[in-house]
């Protein structure tokens, strides 16, 4: 069936929490171009601020100017490689940036195509028919070993090992990214966060908040200042985009 999607609409709020003196989160919206990312940096000094802002840059030239000839996931991979390589020569060449690296959450959009991609732990989730479904899988330990069977959810959130991310982009060589392909649907709506978010934020909040019929900026603010609310232990950001 094609999909009658016809645009996109989006609106991000980043904010540094109450904890941290900085924000190492970075985002990026082309809706012109359908990309929408956001990255979650670490790394000593200023460095994780350096991988996130390197990321969402280059991922966004990258795909901004893509071969229109070429699938969309292969164009997708292609930049990941490439994003990789630039942060990661980068860390080489400075021992300040020296094992810098950062998550990375987009998604691309092609009329009714759409695809995630997905390295670390910041998440996709989609709204539709007001049901929340996170369509991201995390890159962490505590995650990996939930999905073994080795772990229960719920000492999961309170793990000590929760900082640790499995798969990061610019840290290594070489990176492969989780990429999963689906159809839009008019309605759905599209959110894209840094665990600063979802760390504070239990997934119905976050489908209750999403629920609202508020403008995308109202929306992408009210979940920043209700994670805040939870604790704020770290940096927030959340990227909405609606199909219509
Ligand atoms: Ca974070």
């Amino acid at each position: 069936m094609a999909s009658a999607v016809v645009h996109y609409t989006a609106a991000a709020a980043t904010d540094r929490g109450r904890k941290r003196s900085s924000n190492e989160d970075a985002f990026a919206i082309s809706v012109e171009h359908g990309i929408f990312l956001v990255c979650d940096g670490m790394g000593g000094a200023a460095a994780g601020e350096i991988a996130s802002r390197m990321a969402v840059e280059e991922m966004l030239r990258l795909l901004a100017n893509r071969d229109p000839a070429k699938p969309l996931a292969q164009a997708a991979g292609e930049a990941v490689r490439a994003a990789n390589e630039a942060i990661f020569s980068r860390s080489q060449r400075n021992a300040r940036l020296r094992g810098m690296g950062t998550t990375l959450v987009g998604l691309l959009v092609e009329d009714g195509r759409a695809l995630v991609i997905n390295i670390g732990d910041s998440r996709c989730y989609r709204l539709r028919n007001r049901i929340l479904e996170q369509l991201s899988v995390d890159h962490s330990l505590v995650d990996e070993l939930v999905r073994a069977g080795r772990m229960t959810p719920a000492d999961a959130l309170h793990s000590p090992l929760r900082n640790f991310i499995t798969r990061a982009l610019g840290t290594e060589r070489e990176v492969t990214p989780d990429i999963f392909a689906f159809e839009a649907e008019p309605g759905d709506l599209f959110l894209l966060c840094s665990d600063g978010l979802t760390r504070e934020l239990p997934d119905p909040l976050i489908e209750s908040l999403l629920g609202a019929d508020s403008p995308l900026d109202e929306l992408s603010a009210r979940l920043v200042s209700a994670a805040n609310t939870a604790g704020g232990n770290d940096n927030i950001t959340c990227l909405l985009v609606r199909a219509a």
